[in-house]
């Protein structure tokens, strides 16, 4: 890759520090809509790693994370370049929707095309003046409407460099997820990009634990892709943790749905350890009467629940992952609930 870096016709040299709005449609009243971008170029060489969010326009946790990220201290240390994309689905950010004016999910249009749909021709812009002209990505989300996530990483774990970034974002769970067709996931793996996503919390809201597990996520692979220096020499115990990394490797997950229409009940909460069969709810009417009991059908950690109470027969209630080991897991979720505490709850989304 050369040293050469011009976004948007704009060129950033070693060293400089520079606003650029990438121009990529006009709407019917005329207004030009662009997706800002700050690019951040150490004075050495080093990765190019950039960073984007709200690519789905509702998922807006990542435009904080990103917010701070340009605030932090420690890019004063920068190698190589870092690019900030805190909002990329610029359409529904302003319309507080995950999707494009015509309906169109952005994450599945990638790599995109010039003279496609405006999600395509979206894509397409930022497939060819962000994504390739950089050496590594982070994509950052939220749940869905609805919907919260406990903070989890997913990613291709085959790929060695992206299980090193996985693993350095240290979150207590991993997913070893399949390619979603037309994700920028996918079409970064199939330039040879290596990307990682991070989940967590809810769309259309600030959660300050998720926001700040996110911002020490980006941080520490940051460090670990030499684009910021190492804090200080490991120690025996961050050895330890490297040779269990793999016990937070989900081995499968599955959601457990309602099984009929109701208003629901929550016995338990994101991050929880739940063993078969265990009450993870109830469904019943209004009144409290029908009551349907929901039951875990595999031990495993509550990695996403609806926030909804009004359901649906069918509908997605808890996310579950199973692991070798859940209890480590769990213990490892409370310990990690504990460092990135806000001091006020010591639960994720409370
Ligand atoms: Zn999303």
């Amino acid at each position: 890759m050369s040293n050469n870096l011009v976004i948007a016709g704009e060129t950033i040299a070693p060293g400089q520090r520079m606003r650029v709005n990438l121009h990529v449609a006009r709407l019917y009243d005329f207004t030009e809509m662009n997706v800002p971008i700050e690019v951040v170029r150490g004075k050495k060489d080093g990765p190019r790693l950039f960073v984007c969010a709200a690519i789905h326009g509702n998922e807006i946790n990542g435009v904080d994370i990103i917010r701070r990220l340009l605030g932090h201290k420690a890019l004063s240390k920068i190698k190589g370049t870092l690019i900030a994309v805190p909002i990329v689905n610029v359409f529904g950010f302003n319309t507080k929707s995950r999707y494009l004016p015509d309906g169109r999910d952005l994450n599945r249009y990638f790599p995109g095309s010039a003279d496609g749909s405006l999600a395509a021709q979206l894509a397409h812009i930022f497939t060819t003046e962000i994504l390739e002209k950089c050496t590594h990505g982070i994509d950052l989300h939220t749940a869905g409407f609805s919907r919260a996530n406990l903070p989890q990483i997913r990613a291709n774990l085959s790929d060695p460099v992206v299980q090193e970034m996985a693993h350095a974002f240290k979150v207590p769970v991993l997913i070893n997820a399949n390619f979603v067709d037309g994700s920028l996931r996918q079409a970064a793996d199939e330039r040879g990009i290596p990307l990682v996503l991070f989940e967590g919390g809810e769309a259309l809201k600030f959660n300050e634990q998720v926001i700040r597990c996110g911002l020490q996520g980006v941080l520490s692979v940051m460090r670990t892709i030499g684009m910021l220096p190492r804090i200080a020499k490991r120690t025996p115990d961050e050895k330890e943790d490297e040779k269990k990394k793999t016990v937070f490797v989900a081995r499968s997950r599955h959601w457990v749905r309602a099984p009929y229409s109701g208003i629901l009940r929550s016995e338990t909460h994101l991050g929880a350890r739940v063993k078969k069969n265990q009450l993870l709810g109830s469904v019943s009417d209004p009144f409290g009467g029908d009551v349907f009991e929901i039951r875990a059908r595999k031990t495993g950690i509550v990695v996403g629940t609806a926030t909804l109470p009004l359901v649906n027969a069918g509908d997605a209630a808890f996310h579950i992952a199973t692991f070798e080991d859940s209890g480590a897991v769990e213990e490892q979720v409370e310990l990690f609930e504990g460092k990135v505490g806000n001091g006020k709850s010591d639960r994720f989304l409370n």
